[in-house]
């Protein structure tokens, strides 16, 4: 979600995710901090920001398109990816989170998956599946949530020193903070290190978080690996159709190609280009569903592309 008016009711000291519920209308761009707006936030499992939204609105919506549509800015014709491990527990940590999303990182360059998005086009080119995985950082300082957009950021500036110097560097930060009462599990925004412009991604510890967990009974992955990759492949596929503002690619509710297919998975396990393997969402293709071609999302519309 993302591109939505700031809702007055959120601008109060502390940061009131928990209450968005209440709010009369969809509770959106949720960044009363300041800073680069949050995008493509995924929202944890059963939130549903535009549950307020009355019938009339619903029954409207369903006459029209589903599939997003082009609203003039650039994509990501590929991405150069490094991830930040960041927060103290990092520092001692033996699991499979770090090695397992370098796989993550490094198999999606020219997956099936990746391909998934490679229909959307910008000012800039098309997107591709191509993409370059620098591997990760751990930093141990002391991790914060996601909450002010502005402090990862700096995280992000710090921890890389410069980002690629080609404008599509994309650096995903995987703190050691649980989501507490935050209603998503992650998001995606974008901002400049000494002014090169970079894509970023916030992701909390999701750990035993069932409002975020893909249910990856595999036994390939830990369950926080597992959870951390689902959602991982929401937001790269997001930033990358529609990483900056102006935006390029969602749909009339806001909702990116992560977003339009959440939750619902078109495989068992996607096989990624190194053979590795995950339970991770599909992603919206309007040529799919154009097509018909697509798994339904959510809603029953076939749009989704597992990229299996
Ligand atoms: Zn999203």
């Amino acid at each position: 979600m993302k591109r939505m008016l700031l809702i007055p009711m959120l601008c109060a000291a502390g940061f009131a995710f928990g209450q968005a519920t209440t709010a009369a209308a969809p509770a959106q761009d949720l960044n009363p901090q300041g800073g680069p707006p949050m995008l493509g936030i995924h929202w944890a499992r059963g939130f549903e920001p535009n549950a307020r939204v009355t019938n009339e609105a619903k029954s409207a919506r369903a006459k029209r398109s589903p599939n997003m549509t082009y609203h003039g800015g650039k994509i990501m014709p590929t991405a150069v990816t490094k991830a930040v491990f960041w927060g103290t527990s990092w520092g001692s940590y033996s699991g499979d989170k770090i090695s397992g999303m370098d796989l993550w990182y490094n198999g999606f360059n020219i997956s099936n998956y990746a391909k998934t998005s490679d229909e959307y086009t910008g000012t800039n080119g098309q997107v591709t599946s191509s993409t370059n995985h620098l591997g990760h950082i751990v930093d141990t300082s002391a991790a914060t949530s996601g909450a002010n957009t502005s402090t990862i950021l700096a995280e992000v500036c710090k921890a890389i020193g410069s980002p690629d110097s080609s404008g599509n560097g994309y650096y995903a930060v995987y703190a050691d903070t649980p989501r507490g009462n935050a209603n998503y599990c992650a998001y995606h925004s974008y901002g400049t290190c000494g002014g090169v412009p970079l894509q970023f991604a916030y992701f909390f510890k999701l750990d035993g978080d069932a409002g975020c967990d893909p249910g990856d009974t595999s036994g390939l992955h830990s369950q926080g690996l597992a959870a951390i990759s689902n959602v991982s492949g929401h937001e790269l596929s997001e930033a990358r159709s529609d990483p900056a503002n102006p935006g390029a690619w969602y749909d009339s509710s806001g909702q990116e190609n992560g977003d339009k297919c959440a939750w619902t998975f078109g495989a068992p396990l996607v096989t990624f280009s190194n053979n590795t393997q995950w339970k991770i969402q599909g992603e919206w293709s309007n040529a799919a569903y154009t097509a018909g071609t697509g798994y339904p999302n959510s809603s029953g519309q076939h749009g989704c592309l597992a990229g299996k």
